[in-house]
């Protein structure tokens, strides 16, 4: 395939048009299909045939298939330019709608928790493909209330809990901060700020995080009352109400990880706190800096960047992934060639990048945001790396094709490697090559280490503000959490201690931020197998990434010859990073 400008999706195959008579011809067959089901209600009784379920959980899965359909093109078509009020009308009818649905179809999986362990036990043994997905819905069971009190939660977290994380979205998606750049004062969202944060100049990088944090601990104060608020409502349902160990032990569940696995990966990490501090002390004399201070943690150790026109990027990356396997190059090229890759910069389009798989039966759709530079092309692999994973379950059942949050990064993270070692094959500049081998150990280190530090101080703050901890005391303890992890190797200044209110995980989705470490340092250990074993590697990682979220993740690695629940597993993702670092230095 040649390609020399960036392409552009297209979204035929879901509907031709937003304003045709097919979306509203969809969105009526859709009722029909929903009111069907809700008279099947009666079917529902412990003695319901094994048959007769199946033939259900089938029907839902029809339904919630044209549902997908129809919401991934209103999606879809809204990133295509944001701006575009029919789009936004399109989008926030849709989900309005698939919420009913939703709403409508809640009886099933209220029958399904409360139904008896006897009939349960007999209709999952005739599930076939369908049994995890089962399974994960009764998992929750026992944190289950009665139906008016889980009436009454939703009802009140709708003004509540998710009112207030609302609420500090609309509040810090306002911030401006000042900067100075190339002698005049400018005003910049915080996206653009970050991008200072990276800049080869000491004193830009310097000046966008004292901006950054001068809003930050300016607005601290009310941001850490809503975030407390926000800890005493998960603490309150989850720990008090549904009876949840703690209040990490509900993002486990929903991973389906074992709440000691979580423990474990949590103390390897913080363990390891050195690895990443010699890091620093190496960067700093790579630097030539007596010692690196916080703001340069992300300084570029290459005083300009390197450019790839998008023919040349997407060339590199499909070779990179022909190199490991000819068939993830085959199944990249479909994206390709079936127009799901939307590479181009347009005025209005969503920024960012994301890869959507919307049917088991459909190519996944790619969004990237293509600008030339080495983080473009690592996002191409990185989302064309998330499409050969979808590709890879497509024959699975819609309820098991996405994979879980912890295995959902394996295939995205592994394709970055793989572009890495691709490009350090042939590349003969050595700053280059420095440049791409320091990046790396840049991006572990925001992924693994920051991500586990951030899980860590999560969870000391749930406990502490159970206790009556105050905002100031959240400050405290995260102080100290920032010098268990730098040690001395950084200069850490107090501005920093506001950080924490920062991360809109935190309010939004607690205790998330774990997988992304979680994710990563599988796919150092997967990554070191594969240099250790060739091919011989290759079946056992199609086997994980085709089971997409079949199985628990522990079950799906297990398979593959991985326990998570032994620290050495962990271990190993560190002592591969080290390797790396020393030969840096
Ligand atoms: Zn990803």
């Amino acid at each position: 395939m040649q390609m020399d400008k960036p392409t552009r999706w297209s979204l035929d195959v879901l509907f031709p048009s937003p304003d045709g008579p097919e979306i509203k011809k969809a969105l009526a067959e859709l009722d029909r299909m929903v009111a069907k089901a809700e008279k099947s209600r009666r079917l529902l009784s412990p003695r319901i045939s094994g048959a007769a379920f199946l033939g259900l959980v089938k029907q839902f899965e029809e339904i919630r298939s044209l549902a997908r359909r129809i919401a991934a093109f209103a999606e879809l078509h809204f990133c295509e330019n944001t701006q575009d009020q029919a789009a936004q009308t399109l989008l926030a009818n849709t989900e309005q709608h698939m919420a009913e649905i939703e709403n409508r179809l809640l009886f099933f999986s209220t029958w399904w928790k409360a139904l008896p362990a006897a009939p349960a036990r007999r209709l999952l043994a005739g599930s076939g493909p369908y049994r995890y997905y089962l399974e994960q819905i009764r998992r929750m069971a026992p944190h289950t209330l009665s139906e008016p009190e889980e009436k009454v939660i939703n009802l009140k977290n709708a003004t509540g809990s998710r009112a207030l994380s609302t609420l500090y979205q609309a509040i810090t998606n306002r911030y401006m901060f000042d900067l100075e750049v190339d002698g005049a004062r400018k005003q910049f969202s915080r996206a653009e700020l970050t991008v200072f944060t990276r800049s080869p100049d000491a004193s830009v990088r310097e000046a966008a995080y004292r901006s950054l944090y001068s809003v930050y601990s300016r607005e601290g104060p009310i941001l850490g009352q809503i975030y407390s608020t926000l800890v005493r409502d998960w603490r309150s349902e989850n720990v008090s109400l549904r009876k949840f160990s703690s209040p990490v032990a509900v993002r486990n569940l929903a991973n389906d990880l074992p709440d000691k696995v979580v423990r474990l990966l949590l103390e390897v990490c913080r363990a390891n706190a050195p690895v990443f501090q010699q890091y620093f002390e190496l960067k700093a004399r790579t630097l030539g800096l007596p010692k690196l201070r916080r703001y340069d943690i992300y300084a570029p150790i290459a005083p300009s960047e390197k450019q790839y026109g998008f023919g040349r990027a997407w060339e590199l990356v499909r070779r990179s992934f022909e190199e490991f396997d000819p068939a993830f190059a085959t199944l990249a090229e479909r994206v390709v060639a079936d127009r799901r890759l939307d590479a181009e910069v347009r005025p209005g389009k969503r920024d960012g990048a994301f890869c959507m798989s919307v049917l088991p039966s459909l190519t996944p759709w790619v969004l990237t945001n293509y600008q030339g530079r080495a983080y473009d092309l690592a996002t191409l692999a990185h989302e064309l790396g998330h499409a050969v994973h979808a590709l890879l379950a497509e024959d699975l059942p819609l309820f098991t094709y996405d994979a879980s949050l912890p295995l959902a990064e394996t295939a995205s993270t592994f394709a970055e490697m793989l572009l890495v070692e691709s490009l350090l094959k042939e590349e003969t500049d050595q700053a280059v090559r420095r440049d791409l081998l320091f990046r790396q150990v840049d991006d572990a280190y925001a992924t693994i280490m920051r991500q586990a530090f951030f899980a860590l101080f999560e969870v000391e703050a749930h406990d502490a503000v159970g206790k009556g901890a105050s905002v100031e005391d959240l400050c405290a303890r995260y102080w100290g959490n920032l010098q268990a992890q730098f040690g001395n190797s950084v200069e850490l200044t107090e501005e920093f201690r506001w950080e924490w209110a920062a991360i809109p995980h935190f309010y939004e989705m607690p205790f998330y931020v774990y997988a992304y470490a979680f994710g990563q340092l599988l796919v150092l250990a997967l990554f070191h197998q594969y240099q250790a074993e060739g091919s011989a590697f290759l079946p056992r990682f199609t086997r994980i990434l085709s089971a997409g979220g079949s199985a628990s993740p522990a079950a799906i690695l297990k398979r593959a010859g991985i326990h998570i629940e032994k620290a050495e597993f962990w271990q190993g993702g560190f002592d591969l990073l080290g390797q790396r670092i020393s030969q840096l230095g």
